[in-house]
């Protein structure tokens, strides 16, 4: 650990902490946030005293994308939840997005600290010890994830920036440079197990011991980390962030029971149930949509943000020491269809196929016959076959009764044959729209 005597702190006595933090931040939420001062105002709460502390969180509204996306202007490029002074900012990110219209992230130097220090205890979890070489494959460029590129530093690894895009590149440092960890999408992971033995490095003897995976989910899934494990011959590890939010909040130990809160004292994280947004219990086993608070954030804080990313909770014990809950991400609620009422991730429809490897290839794509969420029955899947497998009706089968018995949805599942379904160096999509 990085800093036990942060990271195994009773999660009693870590909640106490952050209920302090939280009410200094309401304090400047409406000192300094017009966005929030307007929000919480409008929803009758007429003070930081009002609002009261983490108990009575739940009883805010919560913040959506969309929302502070409305607010940003030409004359107000950040949005209305902009609270810093235009002096104290020391860098501006972008988030990706999927619309195309990129929106600013804005960080004091205390933000990004924070960030940095977040990140490094998520990374550092994965047991990758300080000294060993890290072959990373983000971008420092514009894109928040850029800004966990500084977490290996932070560490003490010797850190490898190799960037996005060029896997000749990147195969080449693994072969010459003979890293102990590279961090990439699972996507990208996976994609690189199938194009090394094209180029006879076989990755399994690679000096690849750590495979730390983030960007999109899946990594945590048991048959598709099983496979990249396989091909790795490497332990997989993954963290999570979000944009607006910051990079790799989360980060899973050696146990791989689990992302562990790396950015605890930063953010806080509550539960909803993403169909009606109430609050859920973060008990052990339960399931819904993460919603994330800064608690000593300046520049453009938020307060109960909803990530669109559908977790499952533990809460046990872990045996690494740390403390707190731990979460897996299940997928994104924008990916999420609603077959005759029941919920269906495109990821966790991978996750079932993946078990029928090495027959198929791990890559799948949902098509929906209609637009919109809500489907009927069956729903399309086609389903790669493993390099040199033929046709197989029996398969097929199989497949489709794994596919029901797991995830209770009927699907009609077509195999159609290895590399036509499209790889990405970055994020896969799992749905065609
Ligand atoms: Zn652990």
């Amino acid at each position: 650990m990085l800093a036990p005597e942060v990271e195994a702190r009773p999660w009693d006595e870590q909640l106490a902490l952050d209920d302090e933090s939280y009410r200094a931040q309401l304090v400047y939420l409406f000192e300094r946030s017009s966005f929030y001062r307007e929000k919480l105002l409008d929803a009758g709460v007429s003070s930081a005293a009002a609002a009261g502390g983490l108990a009575e969180a739940a009883e805010l509204p919560l913040t959506d994308k969309g929302e502070l996306k409305a607010t940003a202007t030409a004359e107000s490029p950040f949005g209305a939840h902009f609270a810093a002074d235009p002096s104290e900012i020391l860098r501006v990110y972008s988030t990706s997005g999927t619309t195309g219209i990129p929106t600013y992230v804005p960080l004091t130097e205390g933000d990004l600290e924070n960030w940095v220090t977040g990140s490094a205890r998520s990374y550092a979890a994965s047991g990758v010890p300080a000294g060993r070489l890290i072959v990373s494959t983000y971008n420092a460029g514009p894109f928040v994830a850029g800004a966990a590129l500084a977490a290996f530093e932070r560490i003490g690894l010797v850190h490898v920036p190799i960037g996005t895009g060029n896997t000749e590149r990147l195969l080449r440092a693994i072969e010459l440079l003979r890293p102990d960890a590279v961090v990439l999408t699972p996507s990208y992971a996976a994609h690189l197990v199938e194009r090394a033995p094209e180029r006879g490095l076989d990755l399994r003897e690679s000096s690849v011991e750590r495979v730390l995976v983030a960007g999109e989910p899946g990594g945590g899934e048991p048959a598709f980390r099983a496979a990249l494990e396989e091909g790795w011959g490497a332990r997989v590890t993954e963290a999570m962030g979000i944009g607006d939010i910051g990079p790799s909040l989360w980060g899973e130990c050696e146990q791989q029971d689990g992302m562990h809160l790396g950015a605890r004292g930063f953010v806080h994280a509550e539960l909803i149930d993403p169909a009606t947004g109430r609050a859920l219990e973060l008990e052990d086993g339960a399931g819904g949509e993460l919603v994330l608070t800064h608690l000593r954030h300046r520049a453009a804080p938020l307060l109960r943000f909803r990530t669109r990313d559908h977790v499952q909770v533990r809460t046990g014990p872990c045996e690494c020491g740390r403390t707190g809950p731990r979460v897996r991400c299940v997928g994104r609620t924008d990916d999420m269809l609603i077959v005759r009422g029941v919920n269906v991730f495109p990821s966790a429809v991978r996750e079932v196929v993946s078990a029928f490897s090495p027959d198929v290839s791990g890559h799948v794509l949902v098509r929906p016959r209609s637009s919109g969420v809500k489907q009927e029955p069956p729903l399309p899947v086609a389903v790669e076959l493993g390099r040199g497998r033929g046709d197989d009706p029996l398969l097929a089968q199989a497949i489709r009764e794994r596919i029901r018995a797991v995830l209770v949805v009927q699907t009609q599942v077509e195999l159609v044959p290895w590399g036509s379904l499209q790889r990405s160096e970055y994020k896969s999509k799992l749905v065609e729209r």
